[in-house]
Order: structure tokens, then C-alpha cells, then sequence
């Protein structure tokens, strides 16, 4: 196994770019080291540097945003579905020129970051729907000739704060819906993933372009996260709606709280499946494979925490080893492999301290840990996944380290496990194998998390479900269902057509 040259990745980039109308020249023109450097964790090697907003190129553009706020929520919703529906088109015929960049910037199959894309047409769909019924509830009064309603009303300025690891869908997942419920939108995408979503947004651009509404509606800010906290504080912006990691939220909530600004915080996750004696082991194996190693384990619904039946553990754990034995670690662009790049060296260390931790803890790695393709790659970071396992959940185990390690416990008793289940912080997503019906239903009415799945791996949620997570996984829910009235404005209105002007509870005034 080889990486590709940096004229390879390069390529590519200037392919996926391309195809979204974009070019790699213009945008790493005349920018100095004040920028954001562009890479690909492929080779580790930089692509550029793109110029990065100032505080005042940001204000600047929230005002436009801000502008833009009064004449499209005045635009029927249907229409407004008009410019989703075009730009979920536009995403189908560019779906690779994005997977591409998807590839190149977060380091993902062609697979996983078609499906990544794949998403992003999915929610459009599911908006262009939700545009025609963005309802509300009509209610009895207690009064006479007195009718109540619920109604909801455009927002405003939506902020979206988005990770590296999935660059582009969640960031559709708010804009589809923002879009649909009247709100213009101001992006800051990672810094690590720059190029995927200038190409989204560009596709977006023309999306409104062609249906001949203003361009001023969807926006996106570079940089770090300084650029980002210039959303958190401008009272224009009324939602923030922020993914990434735990310590990013404790920072965003209490600070857009400050001016009573509303958040949407899709923070991190310590996932957990627990596989009963009564499992489909084949399928559970796979389930938990995917879900462990799968996108190098840098997902925020990766499974990290197994618990197994002791009366199956030795063999359920031999055969996951096995398993991992059989993965295919290097390029994304390379065909049949499953397992790519960390994103950088930070992450590769913290996964090394993460394995120290766990050894001094009692717990015995069982494979992987190891760096591959250092010598082809000395700036990339490949890892073998590692499948520890632990004599109890220690407080390593409490913690998400953005990496593929499998924590294993044994567990004797499934109220037990559930209990471990909820003993983290974090509440994204967990999982039950088993083929009694009973278990899966203590499972699902015992487990705390936002996602809980009945013979299925912890990831890989659809769009029709809210997605998100309870306690320090910030509490959001984005995507299906209700989601879409995260960026509404609610009204509850009473309507009195009889004449006389009787008052709520009896109250005689007059
Ligand atoms: P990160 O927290 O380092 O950065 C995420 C984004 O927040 C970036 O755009 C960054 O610039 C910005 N940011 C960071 N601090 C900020 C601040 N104080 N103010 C404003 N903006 C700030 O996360 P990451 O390393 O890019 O992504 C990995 C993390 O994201 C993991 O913890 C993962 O579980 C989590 N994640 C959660 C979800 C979810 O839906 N729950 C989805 C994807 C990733």
C-alpha cells in the first residue's frame, strides 16, 4: 500500500472543485499565513492557504445576511422549497465532484463520502416537503366565539458551526431546513474541511441564482474559531446552531445564552452497544465493526464502548479481532480500502495517550494502535483500530477520544449494562443485538441517548429522525421530524369572533 503524490490529491481537488464551479488558484490566491491552511490528511501535505475572514469582513457579511432577512422570509414557503429542491438537484449531478473534496478534506471512503452527500439530498428532499407544512396546531378556547392557534413565523439569521469529520452534511441538514423556514444563513465551516464546503455552498449560490432569488441569503465565513465566536456574539444572528466537539459547546452555549440568543449544540459522543446471548453474532459483528473502525473512528456516533455477555465474550471478542485483522488501512483513493486517515497528528496522539491510559488502567489491547505508512507518509496518520478490553469501565472509557478504540466490557446482568451505558456524559447514540424482544425493549426505555438502535450499529442514522444527543452532548435535535421548528419563531394567537370581550379564567374587569 502506497499514498498517492500531493499532484495526485491535488488533482482531485481541483476536479471535485471544478465540477462545483470552483477553482484551487483563486482560491489560494494572494493569501498570507494569516489564513487557513488547506490539507488534505491523505498525504499531510498542504494544498494552500485560502484568506480568512476578518471581524470586519464577518460583520460585514452578517449584515448582508441580516438584510437579506426581510424580503425572503416574504417569499411563500413553497417557493422558498423551490431553491432547496433545485440545489438538491444540483448535489445529485455533483454528488461526486463533492465526494471528492469530502475525500480529500476529511480523509473518507469514495463511499462514505458519496453517502455523505447522499444526505445532503436526502434532507433537501425531506425540506422541499417540509415546506408546504410547516404547521402549527389550532386549539379549543375556553371562551365563547374565541378560536386559538399556534403559528410559526421566519426566524432570522441562522449561524452554522460545523466539524471536520463531516463537513457537509449537517451543515445541510440546518441550511435545508433554515432555507425552507425563511431564515438566510451564515456558515463557518471547519477550518480543516474549507474546500467541501465552498463547493456546497457555491452549489447553493447557484441554486438561488437560477431560481432567480437573492444570493445574499446563504453565505460562509473563513477561518478558525475566532471567526466562529464572531457569531456567537452579534445580537443578528439568532440562532447558532454549532456541531463539534464537547468543549466547543461549553464554550458557544453559556456565550449566545449571555444575549439570549437561541443554540443548537450537536456535540460529541461516547457511544455504546451491547450485544446479548441471544445476538445474530454474524450480524452483530458487522454492526459493530462498521460502527467501531469504520470513517477511522472519527465519527460522532462511532461505537466506543462494547459491553458483551460474558457467556459470549471470549468468542464475540476473538471474532471482532479477527475481523479487524482483515481491514484494509490507507488511501481513500485506493481501491477496497476501509479504514483512512486520522485527521492529523493531534488526534494520533491523543489516541496513543488514550491506549497508555487504558493499559494503566487494567485494560489489555487486544490489536491494532499501531501507525502505518508513516515512512510513505511522514506528515499523514494512519492507524491500526484497536480493540481494548477493559476489566471495568474506567474513566478512560467516560471519555471520547476522536479515534477508533473499542473499549470492551463484560456484563452479566442487561440492566447492568444498561446502566453502563448511561454512566458517560455523553447521550448521542447506543445500540442492543439481540433477538428477544424483551431485552431490546428494557434497552430501548432504559437507554438515555438522543439514537438508540435495535440490531443495528450505533451510526449511520437517516435523515427522517432527529438527530442528536441528551446531557453533554448538548441537547439538539436537527434533521427529521420536528427538527424544523428549531429555526421558527412560535406564536400562539387567539382569535375572537364573538362580539363580546369575555376574559380568560372568569377574571370580571369592566
Ligand atoms: P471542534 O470542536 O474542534 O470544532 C468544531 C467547529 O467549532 C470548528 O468549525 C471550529 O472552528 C469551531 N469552534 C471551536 N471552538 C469554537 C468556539 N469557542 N467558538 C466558535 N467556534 C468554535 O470539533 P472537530 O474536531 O472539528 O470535530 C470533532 C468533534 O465534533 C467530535 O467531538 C465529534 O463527536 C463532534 N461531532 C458531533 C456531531 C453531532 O452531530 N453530535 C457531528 C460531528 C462531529
Amino acid at each position: 500500500m502506497t499514498l498517492p503524490t500531493q499532484d495526485e490529491i491535488r488533482e482531485l481537488t481541483c476536479r471535485g472543485l471544478s465540477g462545483c464551479g470552483l477553482d484551487l488558484d483563486a482560491i489560494t490566491a494572494g493569501t498570507s499565513a494569516a489564513g487557513v491552511r488547506l490539507r488534505s490528511p491523505i498525504t499531510g501535505q498542504e494544498l494552500g492557504w485560502a484568506r480568512a475572514d476578518t471581524p470586519e469582513t464577518a460583520a460585514d457579511t452578517i449584515g448582508r445576511a441580516h438584510d437579506a432577512f426581510a424580503e425572503w422570509k416574504a417569499v411563500p414557503a413553497p417557493v422558498r422549497g423551490q431553491v432547496v429542491q433545485r440545489w438538491g438537484r444540483l448535489l445529485e449531478e455533483h454528488k461526486e465532484d463533492l465526494a471528492a473534496l469530502v475525500t480529500v478534506e476529511a480523509g473518507k471512503t469514495p463511499s462514505e463520502a458519496a453517502g455523505e452527500v447522499q444526505e445532503m439530498i436526502d434532507i433537501c428532499e425531506l425540506a422541499v416537503g417540509q415546506s408546504r407544512q410547516l404547521f402549527g396546531k389550532t386549539l379549543p378556547s375556553e371562551r365563547p366565539g374565541h378560536r386559538l392557534m399556534e403559528t410559526w413565523h421566519p426566524l432570522g439569521v441562522v449561524g452554522i458551526i460545523s466539524a471536520f469529520n463531516f463537513p457537509v452534511a449537517p451543515y445541510a441538514w440546518n441550511t435545508a431546513l433554515a432555507i425552507v423556514c425563511g431564515d438566510p444563513v451564515v456558515w463557518k465551516p471547519s477550518e480543516l474541511a474549507l474546500l467541501s464546503a465552498l463547493g456546497a455552498n457555491e452549489l447553493l449560490t447557484r441554486a438561488f441564482e437560477e431560481c432567480g432569488q437573492s444570493t445574499d441569503v446563504n453565505h460562509v465565513l473563513v477561518g478558525d474559531r475566532s471567526v466562529g465566536e464572531i457569531l456567537l456574539d452579534d445580537p443578528r444572528v439568532e440562532l447558532v446552531s454549532a456541531t463539534g466537539s464537547v468543549r466547543m459547546g461549553r464554550e458557544v452555549g453559556p456565550r449566545v445564552a449571555q444575549r439570549f440568543g437561541r443554540s443548537l449544540l450537536e456535540l460529541g459522543g461516547n457511544n455504546a452497544a451491547i450485544v446479548a446471548p441471544s445476538a445474530d453474532a454474524d450480524l452483530a459483528l458487522r454492526g459493530v465493526v462498521f460502527a467501531a473502525a469504520g470513517t477511522a473512528g472519527q465519527r460522532c456516533t462511532t461505537l466506543r464502548r462494547l459491553f458483551v455477555h460474558s457467556s459470549i465474550a471470549s468468542e464475540f471478542v476473538d471474532k471482532i479481532v479477527a475481523a479487524y485483522g482483515t481491514l484494509t488501512i490507507g488511501s481513500p483513493m485506493d481501491d477496497g480500502v476501509l479504514v483512512g486517515p486520522l485527521v492529523g497528528q493531534g488526534a494520533f496522539e491523543s489516541m496513543q495517550a488514550a491506549l497508555v491510559t487504558a493499559e494503566e488502567q487494567g485494560g489489555e489491547v487486544l490489536c491494532g494502535g499501531a501507525r502505518v505508512l508513516a515512512e510513505d507518509g511522514p506528515d499523514a496518520f494512519y492507524v491500526e483500530p484497536a480493540v481494548v478490553r477493559m476489566p471495568s469501565q474506567t474513566q478512560i472509557v467516560h471519555e471520547e477520544t476522536f479515534a477508533p478504540i473499542l473499549y470492551v466490557v463484560e456484563y452479566d446482568d442487561l440492566d447492568d449494562a444498561i446502566a453502563l451505558n448511561n454512566a458517560v456524559p455523553q447521550g448521542l447514540s447506543s445500540a442492543v443485538f439481540t433477538s428477544d424482544l424483551g431485552e431490546a425493549e428494557r434497552f430501548l426505555a432504559g437507554s438515555d441517548t438522543g439514537i438508540a438502535n435495535v440490531n443495528i450499529g450505533t451510526s449511520g442514522a437517516e435523515i427522517g429522525g432527529a438527530f442528536g444527543g441528551n446531557k453533554e452532548t448538548g441537547g439538539g435535535r436537527e434533521s427529521g421530524t420536528d427538527s424544523w421548528q428549531a429555526y421558527m419563531r412560535q406564536a400562539t394567537n387567539t382569535v375572537n369572533y364573538s362580539g363580546e370581550l369575555p376574559l380568560a379564567q372568569g377574571v370580571e374587569f369592566l
